[in-house]
């Protein structure tokens, strides 16, 4: 094995040291505490271990958290006029309603009802369009995370060939929009992308965002390139159950310069930049700067 392995545990632990060190500074010189509500609906098991974690670690870094779970019968009227509240409630800077919704709520019309400078997910329609503008927007935390392990491993990503594998508005495209603000030649490769192992291997940054196992072998690879993995998917194994990447791991360490596993590589980041999405958002609603580097 050659590749550097991104252990995107210690990173995230280092990101909620800064967040946590700017909260202490907001508290003691302006009085401010940054607060995160996070809404749920229903009792999916995955969402509530999610929403669990999140009010976990929002305390953890000194923040407020305020979490709203409601009854999965909720009606559309009655969510919006929570998020109503929320969006004139000025000790709350940052909401976040957990997807998926049920069924009956309509998460397009939920979503663009947040305030946009309360959209610490960054799937509001106006932070998506500032962000394809190459405006100041609330960006999504999981190519944020990937953006911020990109910039510690190479430092300036000016010029790099970069592709990313999949085209979702929550992983994909905001990706490949913040690949291209930093001056990286971006490619979108997707289901329909013809010979994508040519189009692979012509990466100096490869972003896997999928969610088809171990799709993404070895000779895919540039030798030297910087790896992100972000898929997430559950197999067996040797009759155990197993979490792993869109990228054939042991393949493409042998020959990438730089790879994050999975477990332990982009997932840990997500939350954390939730966190560091919150505390722009606290800065920027008191026009107050922002913390460095935690932001796009
Ligand atoms: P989506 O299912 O929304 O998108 C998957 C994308 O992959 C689509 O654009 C699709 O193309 C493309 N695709 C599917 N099959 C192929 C193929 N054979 N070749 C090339 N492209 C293909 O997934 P998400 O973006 O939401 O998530 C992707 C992965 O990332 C999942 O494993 C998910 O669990 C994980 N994830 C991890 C997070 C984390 O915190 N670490 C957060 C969010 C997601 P097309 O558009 O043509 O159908």
């Amino acid at each position: 094995m050659s590749a550097r392995i991104i252990d995107g545990k210690a990173f995230a632990a280092q990101v909620r040291e800064k967040v946590a060190a700017h909260v202490a500074r907001l508290k003691e010189v302006q009085g401010i505490t940054p607060g995160l509500a996070v809404v749920l609906v229903g009792d999916d098991p995955a969402s509530e271990v999610y929403v669990r974690n999140k009010g976990k670690q929002t305390l953890e870094v000194g923040m407020n958290s305020y979490e709203h779970k409601l009854p999965a019968e909720t009606s559309e009227a009655e969510l919006l006029a929570l998020i109503e509240r929320l969006n004139a409630d000025p000790e709350v800077h940052g909401i976040l309603v957990q997807l998926p919704l049920p069924g009956h709520l309509n998460s397009d019309l939920v979503i663009n009802s947040i305030d946009p400078a309360k959209d610490v997910d960054g799937f509001h329609i106006s932070n998506v369009g500032l962000l394809g503008t190459g405006q100041k927007a609330m960006v999504p935390c999981t190519p944020l995370g990937c953006l911020m392990m990109l910039r510690d491993q190479l430092g300036s990503l000016s010029g790099l060939n970069a592709v990313v594998v999949g085209r979702s508005n929550i992983v994909g495209k905001p990706m490949a929009q913040l690949l291209l603000g930093d001056s990286c030649t971006v490619t979108i490769a997707h289901s329909r992308t013809k010979d994508l192992a040519a189009v692979c291997r012509r990466a100096d940054i490869l972003v896997a965002a999928v969610g088809r196992a171990e799709m993404i072998p070895g000779d895919w690879i540039k030798p030297g390139a910087t790896v992100i993995d972000v898929g997430i998917n559950r197999i067996e194994r040797g009759g155990k159950k197993k979490l792993v990447g869109d990228v054939h791991f042991e393949s493409a360490a042998a020959v990438a310069g730089a790879i994050t596993p999975v477990p332990g590589g982009v997932g840990p980041m997500t939350i954390a930049c939730l966190l560091a999405n919150t505390v722009t958002a606290c800065c920027r609603a008191n026009g107050l700067r922002e913390p460095e580097g935690l932001t796009a």
